[in-house]
């Protein structure tokens, strides 16, 4: 079969890409030009025209992905920025929202051997910040809280709401367009919502101030011991690796009984200390920081995973593995 991944260039898609080709797809590959494309094309030469890549300028214009949608067998949606550098929350809902429309929109139209669309979303769109910790979150969970303090605060809100609202926005608007023509649709919906993804990068990226932004903090905090000492001890989320995260985009596509659902793809919550503990393995040049750190018996957030388990079943990398293949990564790329 053949499987349209948009945005095709990123962190996280080049990884789908890979996973997608290494078990026998065919590939057409959205990017913004021809020239983010290049390392893309490099990078899986071996494959031939198995990967086929089309520009597609503007994802937020109607038709944007009309032609893209012509006979693929199925859809991955990765195309969203992911930053916390905009001014006004527009500059993310915008292209978060609209760009899931048009391409749902197109695949309606012209996706007729289209079975299956996989949208990427994000824990971000099942978090509320606002709640008392320890928390867990599962798949019932909406973050509507960034939302409403978009709509309250705007340019003013925080860059985390700001993101947040546009994944939680964009993953609804999915919904909707779905259960709207659910009717007249031959492909079903699923929709991952990943947290944290770390893991090496096979993407193209000349130096780390370039970094994807969750791979960045990683080496921010992890690597270079440069972040904010407080948030190290503090700062509680939960993670997946990019390789298991891709892994779970083929299995989206191949499980007939995903479709219709939301999975939250994690393997597990991380305080950053746990991470220094884990790169000190592999590079005991790294400073330790906090002696006195224990990792906690509750992690302050964590997510409700059995419904990942059950419809997709992924076998998730440890921190360890997952530290030792990123460290040698950046060693090979000389950043470290
Ligand atoms: P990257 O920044 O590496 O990739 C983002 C991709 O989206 C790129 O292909 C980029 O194209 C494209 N894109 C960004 N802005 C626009 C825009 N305005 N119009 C069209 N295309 C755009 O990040 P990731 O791989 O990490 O993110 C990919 C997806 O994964 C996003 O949807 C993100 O929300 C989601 N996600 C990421 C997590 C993480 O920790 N990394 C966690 C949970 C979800 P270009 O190169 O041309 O800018």
């Amino acid at each position: 079969g053949k499987v349209l991944v948009t945005g095709a260039n990123g962190y996280i898609a080049v990884w789908v890409v890979k996973a997608l080709l290494e078990q026998g797809f065919s590939v057409r590959g959205t990017v913004r030009s021809a020239s983010k494309g290049a390392h893309l094309k490099e990078t899986f030469k071996s494959y031939g025209d198995k990967l086929e890549l089309v520009v597609v300028e503007d994802i937020t214009k109607d038709g944007a992905f009309d032609e893209a949608v012509k006979d693929v067998d199925a859809i991955e949606h990765t195309a969203s920025p992911f930053h916390f550098n905009a001014e006004d929350p527009a500059e993310l809902i915008t292209p978060a929202v609209a760009g899931t429309g048009s391409v749902l929109q197109s695949a309606l139209k012209y996706g007729i051997n289209v079975k299956r669309v996989v949208v990427l979303s994000s824990c971000a769109s099942v978090i509320d910040t606002s709640l008392p910790q320890p928390v867990t979150f599962s798949e019932a969970d909406w973050n509507d809280y960034s939302i409403r303090e978009v709509q309250a605060k705007g340019k003013n809100a925080t860059a985390g709401d700001k993101y947040r609202a546009s994944k939680t926005l964009a993953e609804k608007a999915a919904w909707v367009f779905y259960e709207k023509y659910k009717g007249e649709l031959q492909w079903d919906l699923v929709v991952l919502n990943p947290p944290f993804v770390f893991g090496p990068v096979l993407h193209a990226v000349d130096s780390p101030e370039s970094l994807n932004t969750s791979v960045k903090d990683w080496y921010t905090f992890v690597l270079k011991g440069k972040g904010d000492p407080q948030a190290v001890a503090t700062f509680a989320s939960a993670w997946v690796d990019v390789r298991d995260l891709a892994e779970a985009h083929v299995l989206a596509i191949k499980k007939e009984v995903a479709g219709g659902n939301r999975i939250i793809v994690s393997a597990g919550s991380f305080k950053w200390q746990d991470w220094v503990i884990e790169a000190r393995k592999f590079a005991p040049e790294i400073p330790l920081g906090d002696t006195s750190y224990k990792s906690p018996e509750i992690y302050p957030l964590q997510y409700d995973t059995s419904r990942g388990t059950r419809l997709l079943g992924i076998p998730f990398r440890t921190k360890e593995e997952t530290t030792r293949d990123i460290i040698a990564n950046f060693k090979e790329k000389g950043w470290f």
